[in-house]
């Protein structure tokens, strides 16, 4: 709003209406009137004022109808309600409509002019809290996305670095070794920083999901403890565990651990001597749990106990500057704790240590309309009976992101699939073997371990490695996906008719056999890999012999043929095939590294389905062409 300050007078007394105009007209506001309510609401619908005086009893539209049209169509419009025949349950009703305050007739101006500036003053006090909520939604709609889009380029950092440090682009010196050893150490620092300000903006937006389940906190913990024991054996110091009871708890695993995980590591963070001791107690009524990480560290100086769990707060500059961090963990943990329905509460003596404590529900109950995200559907051990004909017929998603795992649930409603969500790298994994399923979706970027090391894990297991996976990412790196075996890519955000065509084609494919026919062992194996990861049936024959052998008694669906191999030939195992009617069927692709006659060409081009020149075209476009054709000799068969 302007600086000049516009008032609105509803009055059917044209008096008042005088008087009033004189009167705040001479105090620098600006005035306006109207006659009766009907053109009062008018006027806000087309014009805005800071403040309107409005009668109550008026012709065509009283006081209290136009108030309440007047709060909707302009809700930051103060309104002070004016009649001379004041009753209390008028001044409440107009209250509870929304007037800002209730003046009788005939007016005491200067009390008039106190009510506009004290509903000025709450209307520009209502403005800033509004603008500052605004601001504070930027905030955290900035940071989120900006960390979303720090991720894809770390991860893809990290991703091949792992990649070159796991030799596969060849031979490192030592010296390159080491280098890359810390570019990919320095930037998990950076993708665990950005993912706790990812972490932090959800969890301030209260958009942090909950993933609830009963689970063994003994478990977890020795789990937690498990890991987080090299850190401590490096520093010399003990990590031990105290009272650990049996307690079944319904919570969120993740986020617990990730609690626990951020405490134990600053704790062996900053000792020196000594060691760290965790230990559980379930309080009497079995209702609490209380977790303690007990160091004997630095300390924390009184007056920074409570600041520290503030957001970038760390302790003392000296200490940043010997430690280093970010001040964000603690900021997560106390957030992550209540979000579980518990609390955190530290002790500690400068110079002695420090006992961080949680006391955690043991059945988490969530408030009316929590965000907690609990739908059965979606999490995957209510899965883990299905029976084999429906495995065939399930696609297990893995992404970190429930929204996402909802949408490619909600994809294939009414579809012949069924569908399993993980959230995790690891539950993805371990589904994967359970279930089998036809086809894998897989996110790139996730927090606790990233899509290439799951492709990685999945692809070298023999359980596993022919399930045909599709990275479905916000990130599109096909080269690097295709190099490690993945079949099929999407990007987010993915429509519901491309997803299920893939899963159509892979569906199709399930029982068509391939049959690779080269001499050159390198490239059939290789062949025969990408095929696999696209989920055929391969076979293979090295010869021309071998390869009729296999035809007749497998009647593969396709052949890969190469021309140019020794004894029987190409030529020859293509002859064979034209004459046999059982084999009417079977299509042929020829591959050559032969560059044909134009008489040859013709031969070869009425009796097979397409030619590729091995030498003109490197072995991933090959494959595409090959691929391409294979999903149109689908569509005919
Ligand atoms: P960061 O460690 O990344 O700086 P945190 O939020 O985890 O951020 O911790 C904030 C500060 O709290 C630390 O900088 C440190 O000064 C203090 N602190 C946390 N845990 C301990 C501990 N176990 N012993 C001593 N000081 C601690």
């Amino acid at each position: 709003m302007s600086n000049l300050i516009k008032i609105l007078v509803m009055d059917d007394e044209q008096g008042i209406r005088d008087l009033l105009s004189y009167e705040l007209g001479a105090r620098g506001y600006m005035v306006i009137t109207a006659a009766n309510g009907e053109e009062g609401v008018k006027k806000i619908a087309a014009d805005k004022f800071n403040i309107v005086i409005s009668d109550i009893k008026m012709p065509k539209l009283d006081g209290l109808e136009a108030l309440e049209r007047i709060k909707s169509i302009a809700p930051e419009t103060e309104v002070i309600m004016t009649t001379g025949f004041a009753t209390i349950d008028t001044a409440i009703e107009s209250m509870k409509k929304g007037a800002y305050d209730f003046v009788t007739k005939p007016y005491n101006l200067d009390e008039l002019y106190s009510r506009i500036e004290k509903a000025l003053e709450k209307q520009s006090l209502g403005l800033e809290v509004a603008s500052l909520k605004e601001l504070n939604r930027m905030k955290s709609e900035f940071l989120a996305n900006m960390s979303h889009e720090l991720r894809t380029p770390m991860n893809a950092i990290i991703g091949y670095g792992s990649l070159m440090l796991d030799k596969l682009y060849g031979e490192l010196t030592e010296q390159q070794e080491t280098a890359l050893k810390r570019i990919n150490s320095n930037a998990n620092n950076l993708l665990q920083l950005i993912n706790n300000i990812l972490d932090i903006s959800k969890l301030s937006a209260g958009k942090m999901p909950l993933y609830l389940e009963d689970f063994s906190l003994k478990e977890l913990v020795e789990e937690v403890v498990d890991m987080m024991e090299a850190l401590a054996r490096e520093k010399h110091i003990f990590l031990t565990l105290e009272n650990c009871a049996d307690i079944e708890l319904c919570s969120d695993k993740t986020r617990l651990k990730q609690i626990l995980i951020n405490l134990i590591g600053n704790a062996i963070k900053f000792t020196s001597q000594g060691g760290i001791t965790f230990s559980m107690l379930l309080d009497s009524d079995a209702k609490q749990v209380m977790l303690s990480v007990k160091d004997t560290g630095i300390g924390i100086k009184p007056e920074h106990v409570n600041t520290i769990f503030e957001e970038f707060r760390q302790g003392d500059a000296s200490t940043t500057r010997e430690y280093g961090g970010t001040g964000l963990g603690l900021a997560i943990v106390k957030k992550l704790t209540e979000l579980l329905g518990g609390t955190i509460q530290l002790e500690s003596v400068r110079g002695q240590g420090s006992t961080f404590s949680l006391l955690l529900p043991v059945k988490i109950k969530l408030k009316e309309g929590g965000d907690a995200q609990t739908d059965d559907s979606i999490i995957a051990s209510s899965f883990a009976n299905a029976n084999s004909e429906e495995r065939q017929k399930t696609l297990l998603a893995i992404d970190d992101d429930p929204e996402v795992l909802k949408l490619l649930k909600d994809s294939l409603f009414d579809s012949e699939y069924k569908f399993v969500g993980a959230l995790t790298g690891d539950e993805g994994i371990s589904l994967a073997k359970q279930l089998r399923p036809f086809a894998i979706t897989l996110d790139i970027l996730m927090p606790h371990r990233d899509g290439w090391s799951i492709i990685q894990s999945l692809k070298s297991d023999p359980q596993t490695w022919g399930i045909p996976i599709i990275i479905v990412s916000i990130m599109e790196n096909k080269p690097l996906g295709f190099s490690l075996g993945v079949s099929d890519y999407i990007v987010k955000p993915f429509e519901r008719k491309a997803l299920l065509e893939r899963l159509h084609y892979l569906d199709a494919l399930r029982d068509k056999k391939v049959l690779v026919v080269d001499d050159d062992e390198e490239l059939n194996s290789f062949m025969q890999m990408l095929l696999r990861n696209d989920g055929y049936e391969v076979l293979s024959a090295y010869n021309g012999e071998q390869a009729l052998e296999q035809i007749e008694k497998q009647k593969p669906d396709i052949v890969l043929l190469d021309l140019m191999m020794p004894l029987v030939d190409g030529f020859d195992v293509l002859e064979k095939i034209q004459m046999n009617p059982a084999l009417e069927e079977v299509r042929v692709i020829i591959m050559t590294a032969k560059s044909l006659t134009k008489e040859e060409a013709g031969i070869l081009h009425q009796r097979a389905e397409l030619i590729i020149e091995k030498g003109s075209k490197s072995l991933k476009e090959i494959l595409s062409v090959i691929k391409r054709r294979l999903s149109s000799v689908q569509e005919k068969a």
